[in-house]
């Protein structure tokens, strides 16, 4: 018992190796911080990871709220529009989409893939409806299908929050390989970090030359310049834009990282496969419903059978030197949403008050996977 409080197992731990450091290094060694040629071989390097084909094409950004707000914009969402979006998401996405004024309308989840119900979707939509935000939870593909059929009757845009689900498939295809608008997260404790960072995937060249623009205060960028490092000053600036290009650290950073996501991406889904191993059959607790073949996932989450129970057992694992967390609270109740038209959010209540998130890292243990495990088993069999 005091060995384990002296050697708490964090939620989260990025993986911070000496090559991760050299990269970082190096950069700084350089001296150009700005948007570079490291800003273009990182996104070069996740067109390639992402098997983009044709016009598709990446453009990082510096978080992925950042990314998600652009894509907002792309949209055409300000306001007086309405962007569909599930409350049980991080609120970091509600945020990005209610920074164009436009407001968030909520729907619910359905319980095959924690993301949004495409049939609660449809039931949301009105005039004013421009954009449907899909969250692909803990990794776990959303139905794309259902909720693309529900937009293109529509003429709707569709922005995936991608945050969770860096390498994922969705029918054999990486997620952002397919559909319209993908943001992706390098935050610090996602999958692949850049220590703040983020990406848009579009198949639309305008969209590319419009992102370009936005993410560099308006200016009408020769990106392909900027790539070499040439700093212009006859720019024009054509419309509103924001500080949000990715430097040249942090997309060294993400290029170490990149060059490590097939042995991060295995490791996860081994050791989800190690927890629901060592879970499967204990009273009281569900497991996600995927066998993580496709899955990359960026958390391990396990529901409670009663509700409950979650802050015993979230105390319970603490005492055992074992940190869990809480993904999401449901962002409706959160009072700068309260008055959010909404459909009945009856999955996303009961989910999300049921989910506790384990341990989860790039390289773990099988005792440190035992353990946690442990200390969840004897909650429920005492
Ligand atoms: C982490 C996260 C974000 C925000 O990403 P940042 O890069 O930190 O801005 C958005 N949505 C979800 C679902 C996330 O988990």
């Amino acid at each position: 018992m005091i060995n384990e409080l002296a050697d708490p197992i964090p939620l989260y731990r990025p993986y911070l190796g000496q090559e991760v450091k050299d990269a970082a290094a190096l950069a700084l060694d350089d001296g150009w911080l700005g948007l570079g040629p490291l800003t273009e071989r990182f996104e070069l390097e996740l067109e390639r990871y992402l098997e983009l084909r044709s016009q598709r094409r990446v453009v990082t950004t510096n978080s992925c709220t950042a990314a998600i707000h652009l894509a907002t914009v792309i949209a055409g969402a300000g306001p007086g529009d309405e962007v569909i979006c599930p409350a049980f998401t991080y609120v970091a996405g509600h945020q990005a989409v209610s920074a164009t004024g436009a407001t968030i309308v909520f729907c619910d989840i359905e319980e095959k893939t924690l993301g949004a119900d495409p049939m609660s979707v449809q039931a949301l939509i009105t005039e004013r409806t421009k954009a449907i935000m899909a969250v692909h939870y803990a990794g776990m593909p959303c139905d794309l299908d259902g909720i693309r059929a529900v937009a293109d009757e529509r003429g709707l845009r569709v922005i995936e929050d991608a945050a969770h689900a860096f390498g994922s498939r969705h029918q054999g295809a990486r997620i952002g390989s397919t559909g319209d608008l993908t943001c992706f997260s390098f935050g610090p404790v996602k999958t692949i970090t850049s220590l703040e960072g983020g990406a848009i995937v579009t198949p639309d060249p305008d969209d590319v030359q419009r992102l370009h623009e936005l993410r560099l205060i308006g200016v009408t960028a020769d990106t392909s310049a900027r790539y070499e490092r040439n700093r212009m000053w006859d720019y024009d600036v054509v419309r509103q834009g924001y500080r949000y290009h990715l430097g040249a650290v942090p997309a060294a950073i993400g290029l170490s990282q990149l060059a490590m996501v097939d042995t991060f991406a295995t490791n996860r889904q081994r050791y989800c496969r190690t927890y629901d191993g060592l879970l499967v059959g204990t009273p009281g607790i569900q497991l996600m419903p995927t066998d993580w073949h496709d899955v990359v996932p960026y958390i391990y989450v396990i529901r409670l059978e009663d509700a409950a129970n979650r802050p015993g057992f979230m105390q319970h694992l603490k005492q055992r030197g074992v940190a869990s967390g809480i993904h999401f609270m449901g962002a409706h109740h959160y009072s700068f949403y309260e008055g959010n038209r909404r459909d009945d959010l009856s999955i996303t209540e009961a989910v999300s008050a049921e989910v506790v998130t384990l341990p989860l890292h790039p390289f773990m243990s099988d005792s440190t996977i035992e353990r946690v495990a442990g200390a969840v088993r004897s909650f429920f069999e005492r």
